[in-house]
C-alpha cells in the first residue's frame, strides 16, 4: 500500500482502478522468495535469463496508458510477459468476461509466471481461460484471440512489429518502447478506420525485444 502511495504521489499512477489493482496484486509474489524484501522498491530486479521484472512505476505507467482500453470485457495482449505481473493485471481489469493473453519466448519464465499467478488473486482466472500465459515469439503477437483493445509489449523493439499492429482492434491502443540504446515509449492508437497516430510519453529503458538466441547470448 505504501509503494502504490508513493507511485501516486510520483504521479505514475493517477486513478483509483489502477491504484487498486497495484494494491490487489502484491509485486512479493512475482519474485523469488530469496528477494522478496526488494519487492517494494521502485526499480526494476533480473528474473534470471537476462530478464528483469519492470520497476512499478513502469508497470503504473504503462496500466494508465491503458486503462481506457483494459475495461470489462475487453481483450489484451501483454508481449514479454515476463513473471506475469502485468499480465495478471490485465485480467483482473478485464474480468470474467474479457481476455489477458501473456506470451513469452523463455519457457522458464512462463512456467514460472504460471506458479506466480497461482498465488495471486488472479489464479481463478487461470481455469477458464481468462488469463492465458504462452510460450511463444511475441513479435508474432497471438493471433488466436485477437484483435485486442490493448497490446503491451515489455521489451524495446528496434521498430514496431507489423503483426502487433494488424492484432489491434480499432479504437484500440499499443504501448511499446521502441528503440536500440536510447529508447521511447510509445503510444499507437488505431483509430476507428483503422488509421495510427503514433505519440511518445517518455525515455525509457527495456530489455530487447529480440530472438530466444540473442538475449540468452546478451548480458544485461
Ligand atoms: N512486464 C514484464 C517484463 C519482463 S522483461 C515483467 O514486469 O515481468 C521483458 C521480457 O520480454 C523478458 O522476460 C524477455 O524474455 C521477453 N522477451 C524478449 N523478447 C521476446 C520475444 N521476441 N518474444 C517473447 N518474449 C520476449
Amino acid at each position: 500500500k505504501s509503494l502504490v502511495k508513493l507511485l501516486r504521489e510520483e504521479g505514475a499512477v493517477k486513478s483509483d482502478r489502477v491504484a487498486c489493482v497495484m494494491e490487489k496484486l502484491d509485486r512479493a509474489l512475482f519474485i523469488a522468495e530469496g528477494e522478496r524484501n526488494l519487492a517494494y522498491m521502485d526499480c526494476p530486479m533480473q528474473i534470471g535469463f537476462n530478464a528483469t521484472i519492470s520497476a512499478p512505476h513502469m508497470h503504473g505507467s504503462c496500466l494508465e496508458l491503458l486503462n481506457k482500453h483494459l475495461q470489462p470485457g475487453m481483450h489484451a495482449l501483454d508481449v514479454g510477459s515476463g513473471t506475469g505481473y502485468l499480465t495478471a493485471a490485465f485480467a483482473l481489469l478485464v474480468g470474467d468476461q474479457g481476455r489477458a493473453v501473456g506470451v513469452e519466448h523463455i519457457p522458464e519464465l512462463v512456467e514460472q509466471s504460471i506458479k506466480n499467478v497461482k498465488r495471486s488473486p488472479a489464479a481463478s482466472l487461470l481455469e477458464p481461460g481468462v488469463l492465458s500465459l504462452h510460450v511463444g515469439d511475441g513479435r508474432l503477437g497471438w493471433p488466436e484471440h485477437a484483435p485486442y483493445n490493448a497490446i503491451h509489449v515489455g521489451a524495446a523493439a528496434p521498430q514496431v512489429p507489423q503483426p502487433l499492429i494488424d492484432q489491434l482492434k480499432p479504437g484500440g491502443r499499443m504501448v511499446i518502447p521502441v528503440g536500440e540504446g536510447a529508447q521511447e515509449l510509445v503510444v499507437i492508437d488505431k483509430g476507428p478506420d483503422g488509421s495510427l497516430k503514433q505519440w511518445t510519453a517518455s525515455s525509457v529503458r527495456y530489455v530487447p525485444l529480440t530472438s530466444k538466441d540473442e538475449q540468452l547470448r546478451g548480458g544485461v
